[in-house]
């Protein structure tokens, strides 16, 4: 769609729309729809951050997604920096240009309402959702491989230009967003220092011992930790968990990057091996165990591994001119050093999303007799992936150890 918003006297500073004002701001300020269409906008907004209007054009059926911020978290009211609506505008715009098939399309930026306009994608479905249905999606390793490796390694300074790459790094410091990520995945899960750990009941014991006096693994966290805060390697999606992943059969979208900065490239590789183990251990303790959806879900995470590594090569190849980069030993240095992260990002996430105040719904269909045996089977996959990460070199090595329930 494309769009030629007007000059208008209204809409210059930021508030919060409704229903009814979106209405008027898609005629009046977006100038999408005619002034006589009729235009129905339902808030479809799911998470508990920003504001998200589906809007439709009765008539012609043409529709569109305004996403807006506010200055105060949608949930606890608490103050949250807006200028993440102009990172995620920025950076959906820049991976339409790197990987254009796998983000909705950007209509138009609104700097000073903090409003994304952008393509619908309503015919995907949240990912997360379909996997908890045991649905299976063959092409997925293949294509959030190639999303992966284009966004990451196009975006670093094995590639960009470095007066470029500065002035994106400085574009997309996103200091609030990432203190979150700072806290919640790489502190509290360790130490509870915030007292906002929820741990089943009867797992106390295990997570005292495996998480809060657990030293070697601690040293590994803080390693992992300072490499997110100082590692700006790559423009990160930042967030990059099944929920913020749409598909179908035919394909899929990334949304939601508004986390985004530029940190490992191995954090967003993680983020989407740690939640395919999600639904895997979900489909082991139910009591609906699909052995196909088993055996799709550990070749799909073998397979991601895999597949993001070879792309990467084959992008590095094509893409990294620098003739000192352009040296065998440095390109698999480098890209050892990012499959690595990815793996101890992989752990960092699950362990976090098991003990820490955000959980995956996942974890809320395991029955209450299996919980503590399900967490205890994904806590341990968590440390494992992070005291490996140096010695793993293939995407079957990530599967093989897990305890292998489903009886094959
Ligand atoms: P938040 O930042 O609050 O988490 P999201 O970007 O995750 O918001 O969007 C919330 C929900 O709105 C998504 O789960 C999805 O259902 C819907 N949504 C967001 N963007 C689009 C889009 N471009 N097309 C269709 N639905 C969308
Ligand atoms: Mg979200």
């Amino acid at each position: 769609m494309k769009l030629t918003p007007k000059e208008t006297t209204a809409y210059q500073e930021h508030f919060l729309m409704d229903r009814e004002t979106i209405k008027q701001y898609v005629v009046e300020k977006l100038g999408a729809f005619p002034d006589d269409a009729s235009i129905e906008v339902t808030e479809i907004g799911d998470g508990n951050i920003n504001y998200v209007f589906r809007v439709v054009n009765a008539t012609t059926k043409d529709s569109l997604i305004i996403k807006q911020a506010d200055v105060l978290l949608r949930s606890s009211g608490r103050p949250l920096d807006i200028e993440r609506n102009r990172i995620e505008a920025e950076i959906l715009q820049l991976q339409n240009e790197l990987a254009p098939q796998f983000v909705p399309e950007v209509y138009y930026y609104d700097q000073k309402m903090y409003a994304v306009t952008m393509e619908d994608i309503s015919e995907y479905q949240n990912m997360r959702y379909e996997m908890i249905k045991k649905r299976i999606f063959p092409n997925f390793s293949e294509e959030i491989a190639e999303y992966l490796a284009r966004t990451l390694l196009l975006t670093s300074d094995l590639v960009l230009d470095c007066d470029e790459k500065k002035r994106r790094v400085k574009a997309f410091i996103n200091p609030e967003m990432c203190e979150i990520s700072e806290d919640l995945v790489f502190t509290e899960p360790y130490d509870d220092y915030k007292q906002r750990n929820i741990v089943t009941a009867g797992n106390e014991r295990f997570v005292e011992e495996n998480l809060y006096q657990n030293e070697p693994l601690q040293v590994e966290v803080a390693l992992l930790r300072n490499n997110f805060m100082n590692n700006a390697q790559s423009l990160l999606h930042g967030d990059l968990h099944t929920g913020s992943i749409f598909i179908n059969q035919t394909g899929l979208k990334v949304i939601d990057p508004e986390f985004a900065f530029y940190g490992p490239a191995g954090y967003d590789i993680g983020n989407v091996l740690a939640h395919l183990y999600f639904p895997m251990v979900k489909n082991l303790f139910d009591s609906t165990r699909d052995p196909d959806f088993h055996q799709w879900s550990k070749e799909t995470i073998a397979a991601v591994y895999d597949q993001v590594q070879v792309k990467l090569e084959k992008y590095y190849d094509e893409a990294v001119v620098f003739p000192l980069y352009r040296n065998h030993a440095f390109k698999e240095t480098m890209l050892r050093g990012m499959m690595a992260d990815a793996v101890g990002y992989a752990g960092t996430e699950i362990i976090r999303r098991v003990v820490g105040d955000s959980k995956v719904k996942e974890l809320s269909f395991i029955p209450a007799e299996q919980k503590i045996a399900a967490e205890r089977l994904l806590l341990k996959i968590g440390v494992q992936l992070i005291i490996n990460r140096q010695h793993i070199t293939s995407g079957g090595q990530l599967v093989d150890g897990i305890v292998d329930l489903a009886g094959e």
